[in-house]
């Protein structure tokens, strides 16, 4: 029997970070492969301004790989396309399809592409706009027999937790596991170069939390039903 397997989506290393790292380990404890897709390589969010390109895309793919490793995930896909730059196109929509057919997740993390509240510059970004709608297109696209088809064969993903969301319905409790957050956050050093100033603003200001001040990953969730004809 195939393991069971599920796929975060980022557009720049750190946002699967943001989003949903203690949920992901959570579906791994159950038995899950995690996979995770970074599209564009992050190098123009960089804070250290003396570095060429090469070496800033170099950096930030190997906190990105750190981070995950202490997760867990078995595999990071980097599309590396220019940061800042990411379009959509059909080559994107391709890629992520064939992804999917190929890993064939249960669960598929991104970005929440309903989210056009533009009320945040950062959380609004255009890349985190354009990778959670090519993301929600390859969904389709993966259970179509025709779009692109492949020997891999179709493949119907169940749950779509969208991160970053203005409207979320669906809550997990991180409290409990909130320093490892922080550990794996604390990875991309590019970012935040003093992560202890930084993780107080995230505690503060970024990470939600319920009425009663407990720590959340909060998501859209999608279920996909598959109807029958
Ligand atoms: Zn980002």
């Amino acid at each position: 029997m195939n393991k069971k397997t599920i796929i975060a989506v980022g557009a720049h290393p750190d946002d699967i970070e943001f989003g949903c790292p203690v949920t992901v380990r959570e579906y791994i404890a159950k038995g899950y492969d995690a996979y995770y897709i970074i599209a564009t390589n992050g190098e123009n969010g960089f804070k250290i301004k003396s570095m060429r390109s090469k070496d800033r895309i170099e950096e930030r793919k190997k906190e990105a790989l750190k981070a995950a490793a202490l997760v867990g995930v078995k595999k990071i896909y980097f599309l590396d396309y220019k940061d800042g730059f990411l379009e959509y196109s059909e080559s994107l929509r391709k890629k992520l399809t064939l992804i999917i057919k190929d890993i064939r997740p249960e669960v598929i993390f991104s970005f929440d592409p309903a989210n056009l509240e533009f009320d945040n510059i950062n959380l609004n970004h255009r890349d985190h706009r354009i990778i959670g709608t090519a993301v929600f297109d390859a969904i389709f696209a993966a259970k179509n027999d025709f779009i692109y088809p492949d020997k891999k064969g179709k493949h119907m993903v169940s749950t779509i937790l969208f991160y970053g969301t203005h409207k979320p319905d669906y809550f997990v409790d991180i409290s409990d596991s909130i320093n490892f957050k922080l550990d794996v956050m604390r990875n991309f050093k590019s970012q935040f170069p003093n992560f202890e100033n930084f993780s107080k603003f995230l505690l503060e200001n970024i990470i939600p939390k319920d009425n009663k001040g407990r720590y959340q990953e909060a998501f859209r969730k999608i279920e996909i039903v598959q109807i029958s004809y």
